[in-house]
C-alpha cells in the first residue's frame, strides 16, 4: 500500500511540474501580430512550406526574445500595412519599411533604423540600352510594387512625362515576371532586393547606374504605442550590443549598418 501511495505521490508531483511548465511558457510575455510583404528577400519572403521568413523576422524575433515576447507573422498587401496596425489588426510593421517616408511618418511612429537601403533601376541582363534612370524614355514602362518608395518615383517619372507608363503592381516577384516577360522595360526596387534576386538567378537581370535615394528601414507601430516602441527600441539595441544583429546580417549576406 505504502508503495503504490508512493508511485502515485510521484506521479501527481511529476504532473503538476509539467502542468507549470507549461502555464508559464504560454502566459510568459505578449504575442504580438507583426504585418508584411513577403515578395521582399532577403528581409521578408516565404518558405516552401508558406511561412513567412527573413531578415526582419529574425531581427524582430531575436528582439521578442530579449524583452519577453513572441511575434506572429501576417502576410498583406504592401499599401494595407498601415491600415493594419491603424485598425488594431496588427500590432507592428516588419516590412523592410522606409523610416524616412514623411507622409507614413505622420499616421505611423517608426522605431529606430536597422538597415540603411536606396532605389535602383534593373532591366534584363540584354537590355544595353537602359544605362540608367537617365535613360528611361517616353516610349518605356516602369514597373514597382503598390505603395512603396520605388511606386512613388516610377509616377513621378509618368507624371513628369519622362515614361510611357508606370505600372503599379501588387508584388514585387509580379514585377520580375513582368520585366522577364518584357511587358515592361525596367523595375525600380531597393538595392539589397535586386542584389539578393541576382544572386539567387545570376544571368536574368542586371542593375543600371547609380543608386537613387537614401532610405533607412524600421519598424512601425501605431501612432501613440510607445510602450511597445521602446520594447522594440530597448531590444534592438541589445541585440546590436549582443552581436546578434551581425549574425542576423550574415546569415541574410547583408550589410549591417551596426
Ligand atoms: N523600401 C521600400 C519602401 O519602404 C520597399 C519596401 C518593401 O517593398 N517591402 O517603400
Amino acid at each position: 500500500m505504502k508503495k503504490i501511495i508512493m508511485v502515485l505521490m510521484v506521479f501527481i508531483l511529476s504532473l503538476s511540474v509539467m502542468a507549470c511548465g507549461g502555464s508559464e511558457g504560454q502566459t510568459k510575455g505578449e504575442t504580438y501580430i507583426a504585418v508584411t510583404e513577403p515578395t521582399f528577400a532577403p528581409f521578408d519572403s516565404t518558405d516552401e512550406d508558406g511561412n513567412i521568413i527573413g531578415f526582419d523576422m529574425d531581427l524582430m524575433n531575436a528582439i521578442g526574445k530579449d524583452q519577453g515576447f513572441k511575434v506572429e507573422y501576417k502576410a498583406v498587401e504592401f499599401d494595407a500595412l498601415i491600415p493594419a496596425v491603424q485598425s488594431g489588426n496588427a500590432d507592428m510593421i516588419t516590412a523592410g519599411y522606409n523610416a524616412m517616408d514623411k507622409n507614413r511618418q505622420k499616421k505611423v511612429d517608426f522605431s529606430d533604423t536597422y538597415y540603411d537601403s536606396g532605389l535602383v533601376v534593373m532591366v534584363k541582363q540584354d537590355n544595353d540600352n537602359i544605362k540608367g534612370i537617365d535613360s528611361l524614355t517616353k516610349n518605356m514602362k516602369v514597373t514597382s510594387q503598390t505603395g512603396t518608395t520605388g511606386a512613388d518615383l516610377a509616377i513621378k517619372l509618368d507624371k513628369e512625362g519622362q515614361i510611357k507608363e508606370a505600372v503599379i503592381l501588387n508584388g514585387f516577384d509580379t514585377a520580375i515576371l513582368q520585366l522577364q516577360n518584357g511587358d515592361v522595360d525596367a523595375v525600380i526596387i531597393d538595392k539589397p532586393v535586386a542584389e539578393n534576386y541576382i544572386k539567387k538567378q545570376p544571368g536574368e537581370i542586371k542593375i543600371v547606374g547609380e543608386t537613387l535615394n537614401a532610405e533607412s528601414y524600421g519598424f512601425a507601430v501605431n501612432k501613440g504605442n510607445t510602450e511597445l516602441l521602446n520594447k522594440i527600441n530597448d531590444g534592438l539595441r541589445n541585440v546590436i550590443e549582443s552581436g546578434e544583429y551581425e549574425e542576423i546580417c550574415k546569415k541574410w549576406s547583408i550589410e549591417g549598418v551596426y
